[in-house]
């Protein structure tokens, strides 16, 4: 998963893009970066690592100009330890481009033989989005008139960006001398929205991926960006935006709900926090339906984004809630985590049980998902060793049995815990007395209360239908045999890096 922003102002663009990216910062934790335009020159700078650690002083004083973009980036194609991977990724023609992808394209490989046979065109690494800025960068040469570039024609080649690729693409783009173009797939599966700043000057826009930006850095939310739109705003602070495709249909991803945007943000008229609270009404009603007779002591969320939908259950069904865990804010990430045995250490290491809240006690633990088991099973655990009676666990999320593949790190079907699986076998894989998981209808409904006009969701993780139409067994196969051989290279770079810490650790 991946942030996006996009800005042209009347005022310098760098502090506002880093403050905008720290509120976007829970979309991707693995290299950040900042484009800005200044005169003709673009500044770019990126690396890997939290956006505090990413830029220097010396970096923001660089990043001159008032319009930019700017990307987090969590790695779902391509390589976690390559910095040549984090974005926002540039190329110098036509005119100069630097682009900022949220998502993933399905049929990247195809698009990166055609630019090479039929485009001339060499793309460097493994990143789909280094693909799609070329797709487009070919797209606005044909489509260009001359040397000269207008609405319409940069319009007109995102149009052929949406007949050439597949999959997910939420992207933010500003190209030299012209300005700040955005555009969302035709089916809208991870989310843009645009807001504005009057100033005496004029309007300035803000494109995020998110709504909480908009409301941190003082701009009012216009409105999303639909499925198949493109917004352009030029230097001048013109805003001109299109309808790019005749198959458009907004289908967003139901896993932005669930689990990975904030809760304070409003995503295609929804607000995450409501849904999050109806996902908790509909799992009560489902819970007194089918354990009339299990006796529940205290219902007890597993920090952070399952809260919402905990206390709603509790209160619907007339329970008490009480936070049982602690995290630790401040715990940073475990850089080296070879296996999963690593895993079971860091989440004891950012949660802690408050024992008085377990002794003697039946337990009803609510969790917004369950991907792969690792953290529920020790959860259930901590329950346990807190001196809890019965524990019981609730998903506010249905069972994850396939991976998603329009950019959300979501693992391979070995690894998910419910591939494969029955109910009671992953209760007794997490070690519970009883396992509820929310029906994947009473998620949509969840979601859907909050705005009704939403006709379609991609729920593809839970339901194995993938909307993009193009997604067989053996892609799944590859994606998956590929996820595996980046994990051994991630291993190998891995062993390298304790390897290199030995080492100076020596010498010291
Ligand atoms: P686990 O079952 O051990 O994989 O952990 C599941 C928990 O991790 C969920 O309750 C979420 O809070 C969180 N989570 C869900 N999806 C992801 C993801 N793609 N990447 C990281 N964390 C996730």
């Amino acid at each position: 998963m991946c942030g996006i922003l996009g800005v042209v102002s009347y005022s310098p663009a760098n502090q506002l893009l880093y403050d905008g990216l720290q509120v976007l910062q829970h979309r991707g934790q693995d290299a950040a970066g900042i484009a800005t335009m200044d005169g003709d020159t673009i500044h770019l700078h990126k690396g890997n690592g939290l956006v505090r650690d990413v830029f220097r002083t010396r970096n923001m004083r660089a990043l001159q100009g008032n319009t930019g973009i700017a990307h987090v980036r969590y790695p779902t194609a391509g390589s976690a330890v390559d910095h040549n991977e984090a974005q926002p990724f540039y190329v110098n023609s036509p005119f100069g481009i630097v682009l900022g992808h949220n998502g993933n394209l399905t049929n990247a490989e195809e698009l990166k033989k055609q630019l090479f046979v039929q485009d001339l065109r060499h793309v460097n690494t493994n990143s789909d989005s280094e693909v799609l800025l070329n797709v487009l960068a070919h797209e606005l040469q044909s489509k260009s008139k001359g040397l000269r570039l207008d609405a319409d024609s940069i319009f007109a080649a995102v149009s052929g960006v949406h007949q050439r690729c597949r999959g997910a693409y939420a992207v933010v783009a500003i190209i030299a001398g012209y300005g700040l173009l955005a555009f969302r797939d035709i089916y809208g599966i991870r989310p843009l929205v645009i807001g504005v700043n009057e100033t005496p000057e004029g309007n300035e826009y803000l494109i995020a991926s998110e709504s909480v930006a908009l409301d941190t850095l003082g701009f009012k939310f216009l409105r999303d960006v639909a499925p198949g739109e493109a917004v352009f705003v030029d230097f001048q602070g013109r805003l001109y935006t299109r309808q790019c495709s005749d198959n458009a249909q907004l289908s967003p991803c139901i896993f932005e709900y669930v689990y990975f945007s904030r809760p304070d943000s409003v995503i295609d008229g929804i607000s995450v926090h409501e849904s999050r609270l109806y996902m908790g009404e509909y799992l009560a009603d489902k819970l007194a339906r089918i354990w009339p007779d299990v006796k529940i002591d205290v219902v007890i969320p597993i920090p952070d984004s399952s809260r919402p939908s905990a206390l709603q259950l509790a209160n619907r069904l007339n329970i008490l809630f009480r936070e049982g865990f602690v995290k630790n804010r401040y715990i940073g990430r475990t850089f080296i985590m070879p296996g999963q045995a690593m895993r079971k250490k860091s989440v004891r290491q950012k949660l802690n049980a408050i024992g008085l809240e377990f002794k003697g006690k039946n337990v009803l633990l609510v969790d917004d998902s369950i991907v792969r088991g690792t953290t529920s099973r020790e959860i259930v655990q901590m329950a346990r060793d807190a001196g809890a009676l019965k524990v019981y666990f609730a998903s506010a999320a249905p069972p994850v049995r396939y991976p998603n593949v329009y950019g959300i790190d979501m693992p391979s079907r070995a690894e998910l815990i419910a591939t494969g699986r029955t109910d009671e076998e992953i209760c007794r894989e997490i070690g519970a007395d009883a396992l509820i998981y929310q029906d994947l209808e009473d998620l949509k409904s969840s979601v859907r209360k909050a705005n009704p006009a939403i006709a379609e969701f991609e729920a593809s993780c839970f339901d194995g239908i993938y909307i993009t139409g193009d997604i067989t067994p053996a892609y799944l196969d590859k994606v998956e045999r590929g996820r595996s051989a980046g994990k051994a290279n991630k291993s190998a770079d891995d062993d390298q890096m304790e390897l290199e810490l030995a080492m100076s650790a020596s010498s010291m």
